[in-house]
């Protein structure tokens, strides 16, 4: 006979919302985590995700509702007012929409390395529980991803949510596709559900955060008329900071004979250029790298001749400090 399991409310669903960005496998965890649910552990769950343009870097929200497995799930709904929010990349922090609409009771996980703690956090309730792993760093060393960490840490917070059936159906997920990455997602799981922070004083709103519902800039009475565009969208004002995912190039610029190889390679242009010292003997020079624009694929790293550009490990406010801005007037 299974198990009953007692979910932490009586009157409604468990909700929880991944916040990510694509690439980072959200909508995978949240796929393992509720097939486990339904299949293995004998609850009601549904999970589906919300994509932008369905290209790396671009944002997703995956969503898993779950419930006794009595009563039918007939929301499907984005989730608004999670019990639990887990975000896999810490630069989502900047935007209010990812902490929106969390419960005062609710569990907030982030991913990021021990240190300060982001002052977007205080607006978390101060009631919330808030947990910080270092799901990348624990995915270098065990060469899994930082899926496999956040799905163990999420799993590890809830008793009702059995850790080991969650683990089998991450390991048949795997199974098939590649089993070389079974027993390194199956040690990322175990560390994520154990090796984690829990920061006390973060959060100082009182009550539940309101959810967020985005309004359109303009309706029919309000936009301007003739089909002016006052702020037309362009690649200048992208910001593919979200799309690293831990690492980034960077410039000795003693070891830079600017040949212009990097540059050829970028595939969002990048690298910033400047004039060279009058009577020198470049009459360009690279300056640096425009992080806004940088994904972090690190051609430009594999392509230099001199090792003037590395791959080092991108740390809090790193590339906040060492970026040289392409639109200097532009972006501030
Ligand atoms: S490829 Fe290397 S040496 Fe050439 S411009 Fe780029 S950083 Fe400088
Ligand atoms: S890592 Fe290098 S090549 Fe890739 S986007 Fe950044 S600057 Fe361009």
């Amino acid at each position: 006979m299974s198990q009953i399991i007692t979910l932490p409310h009586a009157d409604r669903f468990f909700e929880i919302r991944l916040e990510s960005i694509g690439g980072l496998g959200a909508h995978a965890a949240g796929q393992v985590l509720a097939t486990a649910a339904v299949l293995r552990m004998g609850l009601n769950g549904a999970h589906f995700s919300s994509y932008g343009s369905e290209k790396k870097g671009s944002l997703v929200r995956s969503f898993v509702r779950l419930g006794p497995a009595e009563r039918p799930i007939r929301n499907s709904a984005p989730v608004e007012t999670p019990d639990a929010i887990v975000v896999f990349h810490a630069a989502l922090l900047r935007s209010p929409a990812t902490l929106a609409g969390l419960r005062k009771d609710g569990t907030f996980i982030y991913n990021a390395p021990p240190g300060v703690v982001p002052e977007e956090l205080a607006a978390l309730p101060r009631t919330a529980r808030v947990i910080r792993v270092n799901a990348l760093g624990i995915a270098m060393e065990e060469k899994s991803r930082p899926n496999a960490v956040l799905l163990g840490a999420l799993s590890g917070q809830f008793p009702f949510l059995d850790t080991g059936k969650i683990l089998e159906a991450l390991s048949e997920e795997f199974a098939g596709k590649h089993p070389e990455a079974v027993a390194s997602n199956e040690r990322a799981f175990r560390r994520g559900a154990t090796d984690f922070e829990v920061l006390e004083g973060v959060g100082h709103a009182e009550g539940d955060l309101p959810a967020a519902r985005p309004e359109p800039a303009w309706g029919y009475e309000t936009q301007p008329v003739g089909g002016i565009v006052p702020e037309p969208g362009n690649m200048a004002w992208n910001d593919l900071t979200a799309s690293r995912i831990g690492l980034m190039p960077v410039l000795d610029r003693e070891k830079c004979i600017h040949c212009g190889l990097c540059d050829l390679v970028c595939p969002d242009y990048c690298l910033s250029w400047g004039d060279g010292e009058p009577g020198g003997k470049f009459e360009r020079e690279l300056m640096g790298v425009d992080y806004r624009y940088c994904k972090g694929c690190l051609r430009c790293v594999e392509s230099c001749p001199t090792g003037a550009l590395t791959k080092e490990t991108e740390t809090a406010g790193l590339a906040d400090r060492l970026r040289v801005p392409l639109f200097p007037d532009l972006i501030p």
